[in-house]
């Protein structure tokens, strides 16, 4: 189908900057780019009739890295890559705060645990040894001083079973992921900013008027600039790009009566993730068990995972209990060698904010920042 003249000019015609992709990522470069110049005409070109990647699929952790992480982080990079990334997440959760406010996030500051099984009694001790370390790191970053401590008592009242240790985070919280999403929709919509649903882009053409951009609809749009926020979705249209799918499959229960269980929860190294939204815990992750299988950009559920889940909830989460789940569903991260986002240009007038890994909740609105300031500078 073409476009008829009115369409044109009434939604395409001069646009000064083209985001692709409304998650958290796209809709704060939008706000971002607004706020800087009320006069830019800007389009997201959404391709789901919702944000259709992570944004409105995750769990809600407002975390910034638990102590198996941060350990095997300082494995793998220097203490300076380490701790600054500590420090985006945290700095990325205060605008994220800031900018929506606690009431319509649904925020709640009820700390964040790790669960150590008990046959994980030498990596609990290797982390318990390194608590008073971390905690003098992350009190120049919180103002905290003591972030982490040790909370093997409240195993037996929060009833799980096969777990000997915890490890609390005072200072990491939990949110409505939905109200969150549909909070930065409605503050999108204030700014003026126009989303259009249903618009999926196929390429990406950069020539010395601008960039064009071929939709799946068979006609195309040119735009000065253009800011690929497409996460987990990148590689389809940036192959070179280094951002690999990676699928997350999630449940919630239906509501449990007398839950004990409150505040987020980190297992098997942060694979599997719990936490209790209202009086219902949403468990999702494992994909570590099935890596081939859930390197993939498609939504979907699998017997493998599901069953790994349901065991975890069943045999220690909430052993003994009748538990019923009430819904499933997956979600797509973009991962990386590195947990660092790829925040630059790819040509003159096209910039990346992609790679949001597992802390996009925490990151999203800095790096959508960084991304819309990244394509003003030139
Ligand atoms: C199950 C799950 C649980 C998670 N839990 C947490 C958590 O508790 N805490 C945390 O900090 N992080 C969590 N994350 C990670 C976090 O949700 C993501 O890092 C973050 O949402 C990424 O935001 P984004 O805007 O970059 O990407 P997305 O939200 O994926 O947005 C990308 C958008 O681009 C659109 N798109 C893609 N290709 C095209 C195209 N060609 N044309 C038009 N549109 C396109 C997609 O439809 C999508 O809406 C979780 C992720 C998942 C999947």
């Amino acid at each position: 189908m073409k476009l008829s003249h009115w369409e044109w000019n009434s939604f395409f015609r001069d646009l000064d900057i083209v985001i692709i992709g409304s998650g958290i990522v796209g809709l704060s470069a939008a706000i971002t780019l607004k706020r800087q110049d009320k006069k830019l005409r800007i389009l997201v070109a959404e391709r789901g009739i919702l944000p259709s990647g992570a944004s409105t699929r995750n769990a809600g952790f407002a975390c910034f890295g638990s102590v198996t992480e941060l350990l095997d982080d300082l494995k793998n990079h220097s203490e300076d890559e380490v701790f600054s990334l500590v420090q985006k997440r945290w700095k990325g959760l205060q605008r994220l705060r800031a900018l929506l406010g606690d009431k319509q996030l649904g925020y709640e500051p009820l700390g964040a645990y790790e669960l150590f099984k008990t046959e994980e009694a030498a990596v609990f001790e290797e982390c318990s040894g390194q608590i008073a370390d971390l905690n003098r790191k992350i009190s120049m970053i919180t103002g905290a001083a003591k972030t982490f401590s040790i909370r093997d008592q409240h195993v037996s009242a929060l009833g799980f079973k096969g777990i000997q240790h915890l490890i609390f985070n005072q200072s990491e919280g939990q949110l409505n992921t939905g109200q969150m999403m549909a909070g930065l929709l409605e503050i999108a919509k204030m700014e003026g900013i126009q989303i259009l649903n249903g618009l999926s882009i196929q390429h990406l053409e950069e020539d010395a008027r601008g960039v064009r951009l071929q939709t799946t609809q068979g006609w195309s749009i040119d735009a000065k600039k253009v800011l690929v926020a497409t996460n987990g979705f990148t590689q389809k249209l940036l192959p070179n790009l280094q951002v690999t799918p990676a699928r997350n499959q999630v449940l919630i229960t239906k509501p449990i009566s007398g839950l004990a269980v409150k505040g987020c929860f980190h297992y098997d190294k942060g694979y599997v993730y719990f936490r209790n939204v209202g009086n219902r815990i949403l468990l999702g992750g494992g994909r570590n068990l099935f890596a081939k299988q859930e390197t993939t950009a498609d939504f979907g559920m699998t017997e493998n995972i599901q069953q790994h889940l349901k065991n975890l909830l069943h045999t220690r989460i909430l052993p003994g209990k009748n538990i019923e789940v009430e819904r499933w569903w997956s979600g797509i991260l973009g991962i990386g060698e590195s947990k660092t986002p790829i925040i630059r240009h790819i040509s003159p007038n096209v910039v990346t904010a992609v790679r949001l890994g597992g802390m996009g909740v925490a990151i999203g609105v800095l790096t959508g920042e960084e991304g819309a300031m990244t394509l003003l500078a030139h």
